[in-house]
């Protein structure tokens, strides 16, 4: 697999490249130079294959043989360790459910799968890296978890004290093995800005091998295009065409959802929906991008103002506006609207969405609204579980949300982490020495 920068301006790479630089050096996004159509058979006997064999023929044909059959099908049987079921909510609402990982987020698909491809990597170099990781919450979670237990990685979190809710801060602090937490006393903007400079810092690449998770790796991007077709096989027998709904921040869901398509998954439509944070919805209408500081919503995983992997939808159609409104339509709603139609649904359906889903469902509503001829089903993706924001949910439908046992099992669990104040310099003595005493173990 080659891959090339949407800014056309820095040499191909190969996809281990891609991995572990994680951007181009001209600042665009790594996009794999060929995305292929997969064969006929493989859509007509779709709902015959497991979710492993769909994302495992999906993988193959956009790496080619950079990773070999039985390691490549090793590392999708262990990322896909959960399910992504389609759940009909009413009518022809369908949700698809993409938290039944372990941190009830769909960035457990992108975090998983990048894990494992790095740890595979390393594997055959014998290498070691540090991964260092700014989060506000649930990127780090899901990143924590994903390289958990895998080897020759180490993660360093960097989350502020105080400022990540409880469940959060126990997925951050409870993994134990090669995963670290450091509680800085400072904001969100300080671990990231002490982030930023470890990674400019010489002494500290030279000696620690640094690697970032950034959510624009290309390994987040592959994984989270496996349960569009997954979704399509499952609701295939059907035979009606189906109409996406995803709720929407950084887009990166959205492209694994444009590349699905590109590899001839048919999909009747897509649509992009957002919350106050409509960045691309306007663009939608009126034909400019312009990226704005975000606003803070209920949301709020889609709380971006400029949204990271717009650069590489534009590039998929060869930045013509007509040909990405051909296949997008863009909605945005309040959060008065958001709430309004977690109550509805809960009172009138018993379905419980979350914030996230709550906008996608709004979207798909007033969508067939709009095509009342269309005999299509739609499907919004469920983007969290809704326990995850049971401070908002749960006085809305007024009652208390079950948390799944998976997660209730780390609250139980003793925290563990590293007290440090927002200071670059306490940040690289504390990497410099756990490194030397793991190399002198
Ligand atoms: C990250 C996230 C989103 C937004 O996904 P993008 O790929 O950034 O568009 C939506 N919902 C939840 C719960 C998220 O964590």
């Amino acid at each position: 697999m080659r891959l090339y920068s949407t800014n056309g301006k820095s040499p191909e790479v190969s996809f281990e490249e891609a991995v572990f630089k994680g951007l181009p050096s001209d600042n665009g996004l790594f996009m794999p130079k060929e995305i292929k159509p997969l064969p006929n058979h493989f859509f007509e006997h779709i709902e015959e294959l497991s979710f492993q064999e769909i994302a495992f023929e999906v993988t193959q044909s956009i790496i080619g043989d950079d990773i070999p059959s039985d390691d490549l099908q090793k590392i999708i049987n262990e990322v896909l360790s959960f399910d992504a079921p389609v759940v009909n909510v009413h009518d022809n609402i369908h949700t698809l459910e993409l938290f039944h990982g372990p941190t009830l987020a769909f960035k457990d698909f992108g975090a998983r799968f990048m894990s494992r491809i790095m740890g595979y990597f390393l594997q055959e170099k014998a290498q070691k890296i540090n991964i260092l990781v700014a989060t506000s919450g649930d990127t780090g979670s899901a990143v924590a978890q994903g390289f958990l237990g895998v080897p020759n990685i180490n993660v360093t979190i960097l989350y502020p004290k105080g400022k990540v809710s409880e469940i959060q801060e126990m997925q951050l602090t409870t993994n134990g093995q090669n995963i670290k937490a450091l509680e800085i006393e400072g904001t969100f903007d300080d671990c990231q800005r002490m982030v930023k400079s470890a990674f400019l810092d010489e002494e500290l690449s030279k000696k620690l091998g640094l690697s970032s998770a950034n959510s624009i790796n290309i390994s987040r991007l592959i994984p989270q295009s496996f349960y569009y077709f997954y979704a399509y096989a499952q609701l295939k027998k059907q035979g009606k065409p189906v109409v996406f709904c995803v709720p929407s921040g950084n887009f990166g869901n959205l492209c694994g959802g444009l590349i699905a398509q590109k590899m001839g998954l048919p999909v009747h439509k897509f649509i992009a929906a957002t919350n106050a944070n409509d960045i691309v919805p306007t663009y939608l209408k009126e034909g400019k991008y312009e990226p704005k500081p975000s606003v803070q919503t209920i949301s709020n995983a889609m709380d971006v103002g400029a949204p990271s992997n717009f650069a590489r939808m534009q590039n998929l159609y060869e930045e013509s506006l007509e040909a990405i409104r051909e296949d997008i339509i863009g909605k945005s709603f309040t959060d008065e609207q958001t709430k309004e139609a977690i109550k509805r649904v809960f009172n009138q359906y018993g379905y419980i969405l979350d914030p996230h889903g709550a906008v996608g469902y709004l979207a798909v509503e007033e969508y067939l609204k709009e095509n009342p001829s269309e005999d299509v089903n739609t499907v919004f993706l469920e983007t969290a579980h809704p326990c995850k924001f049971g401070d908002v949910v749960e006085p809305i439908i007024g009652q208390k949300i079950d948390i799944p046992q998976r997660l209730q099992e780390i609250v139980d669990r003793e925290k563990q982490s590293t007290l440090m104040d927002a200071n670059f310099e306490s940040l690289k003595s504390y990497l410099l020495n756990e490194n030397a005493e793991a190399t002198d173990a």
